[in-house]
């Protein structure tokens, strides 16, 4: 099937956040993310300001594999997660590209990279409510977030990441490890380029400039503005031209280089390559100071989506319980991979019938160091909370035994059926 952008998660109109599980575990268990720690690098941001039109973007930079001309041909019509001039709704929710990217880091360590795209919602009902959700839940999983903003950084940019602060804070003091780690501001359609020039430096300029704490300010604001560098591990700002008047008034535009201003192509020459950094150390996803797995992020997605289904934010401390739990299901999962994989090596579909006693040496053998991984496995929440898990691991792992062990019989009954014919050809000869 060709790649393509998959919704994941998606909201009612009451508000309910709806994770497409099946979906999801089809992109983060694909056999080339399989076993490999990963990068999720999201966009987040307000309706209609070009978040779909820059992911398509960066879906060329990895397509191209860092190539110097990744940005592709000039009358190339850009494709990929769906971006739209026009009226056409959008659904709600997350959306993430089928296929994980292989990209190597400096120690030769592939990762598997992750797009996801967002849509809030337009209806100014419901906008300030769903989209906190969807920004939550994006800032919780991604390792890298894009925050799309237009023109200017403003207070309540900042004001929908003071529950990230205080969260932040929280798991500093419990567990001496910063929750997020890379936030980067992307300012798009700067004005004042005879102020404050393009890219990085100037975004640093403005960013640097918003988080100064002043006396007249809100005092709300206080808690972000001194701890947003410290809740993540990096904060940047970029600004980005206006992409010219072609790629916003022309209703026939579909996204060629040739009808993008070249101010707007220079600057996107220098934030993509820079977002896809494999020195940079924030990239992989980490959770409690480890890097995860795919597998891993899978579960810490389950875990926050449930944890909002009851429709309210949750506060700040029942974030960090879900974390822990999430935490010690992802370290379960790890485990429990660990002996299917290790068991159907031996006894799987396409194996040979083994002697019973064989068989459960074989389950002793691999139970144990499966429970040995889950628990040297770094965890959070403390050791009770592990105990629970590590009794559930133990419970499914027996299952799992049961029925490997009813396997093999029903391959010694095939087995013994055959025997008479073999018996009889060795007979012929
Ligand atoms: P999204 O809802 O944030 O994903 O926005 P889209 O990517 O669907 O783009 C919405 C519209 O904004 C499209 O017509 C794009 O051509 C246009 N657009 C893309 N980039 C920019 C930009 O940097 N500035 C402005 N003003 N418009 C842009
Ligand atoms: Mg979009």
């Amino acid at each position: 099937m060709e790649p393509g952008p998959v919704q994941i998660v998606s909201i009612t109109e009451d508000h309910k956040f709806i994770l497409d599980e099946k979906k999801l575990k089809e992109i983060l268990y694909h056999h080339k993310a399989r076993e490999k720690k990963v990068a999720l690098v999201s966009i987040a941001g307000d309706f209609r300001k070009g978040k779909s039109f820059l992911l398509d973007f960066f879906l060329r930079y990895l397509r191209a594999k860092d190539a110097k001309d990744w940005m592709g041909k000039e009358n190339e019509p850009l494709r990929g997660f769906d971006w739209r001039g026009g009226a056409a709704r959008h659904t709600t929710g997350m959306i993430m590209w089928s296929e994980p990217f292989l990209m190597s880091m400096p120690d030769g360590e592939e990762v598997a990279v992750l797009l996801m795209d967002t849509q809030g919602t337009f209806d100014s009902n419901s906008t300030v409510f769903v989209n906190a959700f969807i920004f939550a839940l994006t800032l919780l999983v991604s390792s890298v977030t894009v925050y799309n903003i237009m023109h200017n950084l403003q207070e309540d940019n900042l004001q929908h990441l003071s529950f990230f602060a205080e969260y932040g804070v929280l798991a500093i003091d419990a567990y001496q490890t910063s929750p997020f780690q890379q936030l980067t501001f992307l300012i798009r359609d700067w004005q004042f380029e005879y102020e404050t020039p393009y890219g990085f430096a100037g975004g640093e300029t403005v960013l640097s400039e918003r988080l100064i704490i002043r006396p007249n300010q809100h005092h709300d604001l206080e808690l972000v503005r001194s701890r947003l560098r410290q809740c993540f591990r990096k904060v940047n700002c970029f600004l980005m031209p206006h992409p010219g008047l072609k790629v916003t008034n022309r209703r026939d535009f579909d996204g060629k280089l040739e009808d993008i201003e070249q101010d707007f192509k220079d600057q996107l020459d220098k934030f993509v390559p820079d977002l896809f950094r494999s020195d940079n150390v924030n990239f992989v996803k980490e959770i409690n100071g480890e890097q995860i797995t795919s597998t891993q992020l899978f579960e810490y997605f389950r875990t926050y989506c449930a944890i909002f289904a009851s429709g309210d934010l949750p506060s700040p401390k029942a974030m960090l319980e879900a974390t822990a739990e999430a935490n010690n299901l992802a370290a379960k999962a790890v485990s429990k991979e660990f002996y299917i994989r290790a068991m159907e090596q031996h006894c799987g579909g396409d194996r040979p019938y083994i002697h019973p006693s064989q068989l459960e040496a074989l389950h002793n053998e691999v139970r144990r160091q499966s429970l040995e991984k889950f628990r040297v496995a770094r965890k959070m929440g403390g050791e009770q909370l592990s105990q629970t898990y590590q009794q559930d691991l133990d419970n499914e792992i027996s299952e799992l035994y049961g029925n490997y062990k009813k396997h093999n019989d029903s391959k010694n009954v095939f087995a013994f059926s055959r025997t008479p014919t073999t018996f009889i050809s060795c007979m012929v000869i």
